[in-house]
């Protein structure tokens, strides 16, 4: 369906953020599909190559350190030298308006930090710092992570030990940062409104936000381009490329008055 087909859909989304009390948005991959990061389970994404299970788990890094850097090497390029999407800036312009006052993101991109998104958690981790495996030392992967350094590399090592620096995103298997997913929990508490866009909402105890939120009295939006299991639940449905469909709310928001506004 197109956007204007949407029409009344963006709207209702657009009044909802402008009166938001608590806005909060929750972010997955598909929010940088458009910056060229592939995503996991579309039909071009990442698990149609390997079995994320093997590669992408705890066990499987510790197993095999070498397989899982083979596998993210060709990626990390377009991790580090990507740029962020209309739909990043469009967060960062809701959170100016004060429209929304956290991103929760399971991205591990920083592409919201570099639109100018200043309060992001990051439930996933993020590649902006590593450690080590055996001693637990922690530092910035931006000496480790640029792709010419990488590509001369077998394995990262720890300056101090020599143990395996590993990237501090959460592999399978793994828990989330404890604080960060405390924080994201307590924003969804308190949020009024949700704006889900870009997540297949799989992916648990992510895809429970959107649950917590609705059980909470929240108004949850929902912005993507295939089904989820949280469609039925959603207050608005929105189908479509989240960098065509975050400006368009912004704008629209513009327009309606807000929830101190004299009407
Ligand atoms: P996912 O791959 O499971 O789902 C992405 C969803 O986004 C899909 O439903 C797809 O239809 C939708 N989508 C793709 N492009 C879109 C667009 N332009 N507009 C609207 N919708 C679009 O991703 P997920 O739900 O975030 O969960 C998977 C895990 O993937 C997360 O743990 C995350 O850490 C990891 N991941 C992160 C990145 C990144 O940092 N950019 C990239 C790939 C995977």
């Amino acid at each position: 369906m197109s956007l204007e087909e949407q029409r009344g859909a963006l709207e209702r989304a657009a009044i909802l953020l402008r009166r938001a009390r608590y806005g909060v948005a929750l972010t997955g991959a598909g929010i940088s599909t458009p910056s060229g990061i592939p995503d996991f389970r579309s039909d071009e994404g990442l698990w149609r190559q390997v079995d994320p299970m093997e590669v992408a788990s705890l066990w499987g890094f510790r197993l095999n350190p070498e397989r899982f850097y083979r596998w993210i090497r060709p990626m990390i390029r377009t991790l580090v030298e990507a740029k962020p999407n209309p739909a990043h800036y469009a967060l960062a312009e809701m959170e100016r308006e004060g429209w929304i006052k956290v991103v929760i993101t399971q991205n591990i991109d920083r592409l919201h930090q570099k639109a100018g998104s200043t309060h992001v958690l990051e439930v996933h981790g993020s590649i902006e710092t590593m450690t080590c495996q055996g001693c637990g030392h922690r530092e910035s992967s931006e000496p480790y992570l640029r792709p010419e350094v990488l590509e001369q590399l077998d394995l990262p090592r720890c300056p101090h030990c020599g143990g395996v620096l590993k990237p501090d995103v959460v592999l399978f298997g793994e828990a989330l940062p404890w604080a960060t997913w405390r924080a994201a929990e307590e924003a969804v508490q308190q949020a009024d409104v949700l704006l889900v866009a870009g997540s297949s909402l799989e992916v648990y105890p992510v895809a429970d936000l959107p649950y917590q939120a609705a059980r909470n009295g929240a108004k949850v939006i929902l912005v993507n381009l295939a089904s989820t299991p949280f469609d039925p639940y959603a207050e608005v449905l929105i189908r479509g490329d989240v960098a065509e469909v975050l400006p368009v709310l912004v704008e629209m928001a513009r327009g309606f008055p807000g929830a101190s506004d004299s009407v």
